[in-house]
């Protein structure tokens, strides 16, 4: 009798065991049908480049991650209509097709974005002007691709008098104005960086503190990585054609701040006499930036100002693009320089080194 009851107990807690064990596993696969890893990373193509966004120890359900990425997706659609020149009906075509005087409103983004950019304009002397696009269709860096021949000086000055930023107005409630017919708008040069800022501002909505967001090379680092440091971001060697991440010259360790790049070695044609002509032009002269190969990073609390500071930094070249970073407060800048072979010869401004963590590389990517 005593032993059938021990015989008894002894089958109830295996039953038990059985019972909660599958209980657990049931629980353990609901859990991760609800929650997504920890830290979620995506990439996709937008606004004609690629983007990647990386979350750290993100608290997201599924649900919440889907409507994040929607969200995204809605930012880089809005981004597009009001801002993209290959857009017939954005905002900034119609700007462009509008006559000398007419008034256009646009939304409070653009608006916002716009006096930014010029504001970055007056900054740097004009040496980013949001109004060079007929300057870059001219040089066959626009939407009609590139032309069988460099353009004449006539050709050049003429289409240089149809540009300038100063001849362009912006109202308070959002309304745009050229004083110049003909004048049309290019935001390329600082709408990446500020997309990238605009994610950012969706993702620190969804509660996220620790993520990464690139949009076609340029950053935005919030708080940590996922070993609990800053985030580490690869500058590239300014080599011809080079894959993004391929060749690097250094990290930089960032931490609630963004990192934007400039250069000649990605977007460039060679002219009769081997020189290199950038896609980045020169709206004092008109003709594109001729430098060695040449990269330029800009460290800032924001991506758009980031972005626009590197265009404007090519453009100013190593001493006057430092020296007018280093009257900027939180602001700091890296030429990355070709000289002879896979050499290079790297400047900075000068709290560069001080308050920026950087890791330089040997030419084998190895810390030096
Ligand atoms: P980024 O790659 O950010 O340096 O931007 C380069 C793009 O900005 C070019 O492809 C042009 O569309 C436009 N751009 C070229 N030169 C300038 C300039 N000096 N100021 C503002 N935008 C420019
Ligand atoms: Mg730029």
């Amino acid at each position: 009798m005593y032993v059938r009851m021990k015989k008894r107990n002894w089958l109830v807690w295996v039953c038990l065991i059985v019972v909660l064990a599958a209980f657990w596993g049931w629980r353990e696969r609901k859990f991760i049908e609800r929650y997504p890893p920890e830290n979620p990373a995506w990439n996709g193509e937008a606004l004609g480049t690629f983007y990647s966004v990386k979350l750290v120890g993100s608290r997201l359900t599924n649900e919440g991650l889907e409507r994040l990425k929607t969200a995204i997706d809605a930012e880089f659609e809005a981004v597009e209509r009001s801002m993209s020149v290959f857009r017939e009906d954005s905002d900034i075509s119609i700007f462009n097709r509008a006559p000398v005087n007419a008034s256009v409103p646009v939304d409070k983004e653009f608006a916002g974005l716009l006096k930014r950019a010029l504001e970055i304009s007056d900054m740097t002397g004009g040496a980013f002007d949001p109004t060079v696009g007929p300057l870059v269709e001219l040089w066959g860096f626009g939407r009609d691709g590139r032309h069988a021949h460099t353009p004449t000086d006539e050709r050049i000055q003429a289409v240089r008098g149809k540009t300038g930023w100063q001849k362009l107005s912006v109202s308070k409630d959002g309304v745009l104005t050229k004083n110049l017919d003909g004048l049309m708008l290019d935001l390329g040069a600082i709408a990446k960086g500020y997309v990238v800022d605009r994610l950012a501002v969706a993702i620190r909505g969804a509660g996220i503190g620790n993520f990464m967001v690139e949009v076609g090379g340029e950053v935005y680092a919030s708080g940590r990585n996922s070993t609990g440091l800053a985030w580490k971001i690869g500058v590239d060697s300014p080599l011809l054609n080079a894959a993004p991440g391929k060749r690097l010259v250094g990290i930089v360790s960032l931490s609630d701040r963004a990192v934007a790049t400039s250069g000649n070695y990605r977007n460039f044609f060679k002219g009769e006499n081997g020189t290199l002509y950038s896609h980045i032009i020169d709206p004092r002269t008109g003709f594109p930036v001729q430098m060695r190969q040449t990269g330029v990073s800009v460290i800032a609390s924001d991506c758009a100002t980031a972005d626009a500071l590197a265009t404007a930094l090519f453009v100013l070249g190593e001493k006057d693009g430092l020296a007018l970073i280093d009257k900027i407060d939180g602001v700091e800048a890296l030429f990355v320089i070709s000289g002879y072979g896979v050499c290079f010869r790297e400047a900075t401004s000068s709290g560069f080194y001080e308050t920026v963590n950087y890791e330089h590389l040997d030419s084998k990517g190895q810390t030096l």
